[in-house]
């Protein structure tokens, strides 16, 4: 089976794009929300952290205790890099535990850092969504009722769409979801014709 990394910058649409190759029967993991739920029900992880941060990562539930976490990385850089060398990897794992399940000719991983870390080597084809800086932002703004400021820190610490488009096999530029949809499903029947 083949690996699809998936990706592109905030707001470019790849959970939107996700939603349309899953539709055409592909399987999806998306890497977001499977670290999220990792720190959660991972009992190695649960150790890990709570070793580096202390107890009160968690709370008296089991559950993760973000708002402390994020204190502690936005007073010190390192601990992002430290919380990122334990869920990462565990990530890393847990993907290959559900891709040798899968029975598809090709799975899709959604990662909006693929790139960023280095997780394009494992990809056997990577796709790349894009869309104008303007337009993901807005889109961002909208869905997440967030201010411009706010975005365009998440977005800090992304690669630019002329780099990852430099280093994609497809490119996705989604704008109108009419016409992306056309350019998913072409880019579905190519990589189902490559694989037969
Ligand atoms: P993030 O980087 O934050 O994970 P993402 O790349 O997964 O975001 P989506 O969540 O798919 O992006 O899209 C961002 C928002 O823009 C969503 O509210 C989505 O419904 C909307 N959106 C995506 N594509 C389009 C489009 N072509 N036209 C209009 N709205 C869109």
């Amino acid at each position: 089976m083949k690996v699809v990394g998936l990706t592109g910058g905030i707001g470019s649409g790849k959970t939107t794009v996700s939603k349309m190759f899953n539709e055409l029967g592909v399987p999806v993991y998306t890497s977001d929300e499977r670290a999220k739920q990792l720190m959660v029900t991972s009992h190695e992880i649960k150790q890990q952290l709570t070793l580096a941060f202390g107890e009160d990562s968690y709370d008296e539930h089991g559950q993760l205790n973000r708002s402390y976490l994020a204190a502690i990385v936005f007073n010190n850089a390192n601990a992002l890099h430290t919380i990122n060398s334990i869920v990462h990897p565990a990530v890393g794992k847990d993907f290959k535990e559900w891709a040798r399940a899968q029975e598809s000719p090709y799975a899709i991983k959604e990662t909006a850092i693929l790139f960023e870390n280095d997780l394009h080597h494992q990809c056997d084809i990577v796709i790349t969504v894009t869309a104008p800086v303007k337009i993901r932002v807005a889109r961002v703004m909208d869905r997440d009722d967030a201010t411009e400021d706010q975005v365009l820190a998440r977005a800090k610490n992304q690669w630019s769409d002329e780099q990852r488009v430099a280093l994609s096999d497809h490119v996705i530029n989604n704008i109108d979801l009419a016409d992306t949809l056309v350019q998913v499903k072409e880019i579905h029947r190519q990589i189902l014709h490559d694989e037969g």
